[in-house]
């Protein structure tokens, strides 16, 4: 059987992404929504076949819960609301996935994954790329050092952000933050899934072009980040240059992704050639990954835990900005 899947918040990428991939997906539907807007309700409906028992708002979003239909309750809203949602959804008794990055900062995250265990249901965050097949090629190239110990790395992962001045992402009491939260939790997670390893100090700095139209958030950020035995890898996130890149070095050879966080292609390289496999729907691959693991009970590769160990990071490269010196990255 097919788990039911709601979405909560039905922007930019719920829209664009995850409900056309959950029409290929094999083991999950898109079975209900949570909307605020009565006319996206309508027109989801009819674009999806949702049933109306199956449409909630945010006020009523808790009797969720009497609803045999809903599973899984997936969390695409702005990052002030995953902490608030998780909670609400993990108590209505659904199983939760929520977007990154996983809250404003650690110790929220902490709270979450408490409220999911405490009502013994499963989290998992939104990191698609652990399903993708570069992605998890390099972990592999990486992790068990198939050109030797790795000697420099770095990720860096941005965009040139034009457009609303008054999006919830330029709010940093609406986002926790800018290029770091958005996009650079992607350079490092890829530092992390690269090594293998928990980093355990980050030295960081920051650069506006734009003051004006990045008044609350980071525009964009530089770091290194230390990890166990002495390996330095650097990382950059940012709203004013287009980066997505993964490039390792070890003793014996290279190897590189690049786009390496984009919903795709990925493409990739390696002292060997090119790094070839199928391209694939990776948030389909995502959630069904994630039904796979509630039908079964079995843990998730992808659980709170992993979004909490990034925003630790993020929460100290903000500590940085602000010291001007090396800070530890604290458990
Ligand atoms: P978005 O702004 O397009 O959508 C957010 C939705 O939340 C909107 O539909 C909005 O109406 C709704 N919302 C409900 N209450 C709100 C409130 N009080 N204030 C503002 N909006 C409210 O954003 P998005 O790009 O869809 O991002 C949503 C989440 O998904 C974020 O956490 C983001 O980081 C994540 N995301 C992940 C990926 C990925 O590849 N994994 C890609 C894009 C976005």
């Amino acid at each position: 059987k097919k788990l039911g899947i709601a979405l909560v918040g039905l922007g930019g990428y719920s829209k664009g992404q995850l409900a056309p991939a959950l029409q290929q997906a094999q083991n999950c539907y898109l079975a209900g929504i949570v909307t605020g807007t009565p006319q996206k309700a309508t027109d989801w409906a009819q674009q999806y076949n949702i049933p109306q028992k199956n449409i909630y708002n945010y006020q009523n979003f808790d009797s969720i819960a009497n609803n045999p239909d809903i599973d899984i309750v997936y969390i695409v809203l702005p990052v002030f609301m995953h902490k608030e949602y998780t909670i609400r959804a993990a108590k209505a008794g659904k199983h939760v996935i929520c977007e990154k990055p996983m809250a404003l900062n650690a110790r929220d995250c902490e709270e979450m994954i408490a409220a999911c265990k405490k009502a013994n249901r499963m989290l998992s965050i939104g990191y698609r790329l652990h399903f993708e097949p570069h992605t998890i090629e390099v972990m592999r190239l990486g992790q068990k050092q198939v050109f030797g110990k790795l000697t420099a790395l770095e990720n860096a992962n941005g965009f040139t952000y034009r457009g609303d001045p008054n999006a919830w992402r330029l709010k940093k009491a609406m986002s926790g933050g800018g290029a770091l939260m958005d996009m650079g939790i992607y350079a490092i997670q890829g530092a992390r899934y690269t090594t293998g390893l928990e980093p355990i100090a980050v030295k960081a700095t920051q650069e506006k072009t734009r003051p004006d139209f990045f008044k609350e958030v980071d525009e964009t950020i530089f770091w290194e980040l230390e990890f166990p035995g002495g390996l330095k890898t650097k990382g950059k996130s940012s709203y004013n240059n287009n980066w997505g890149y993964l490039k390792a070095e070890a003793e014996h050879g290279y190897f590189e992704l690049e786009p390496a966080y984009g919903y795709g292609p990925i493409l990739g390289k390696s002292t060997n050639g090119a790094i070839d496999f199928p391209q694939i729907n990776q948030q389909a691959a995502q959630m069904d990954d994630f039904a796979k693991c509630v039908a079964t009970n079995k843990p998730t590769r992808v659980p709170g835990e992993e979004g909490m160990k990034d925003m630790r990071v993020i929460d100290a490269i903000y500590r940085s900005l602000d010291s001007g010196k090396w800070e530890k990255i604290t458990v």
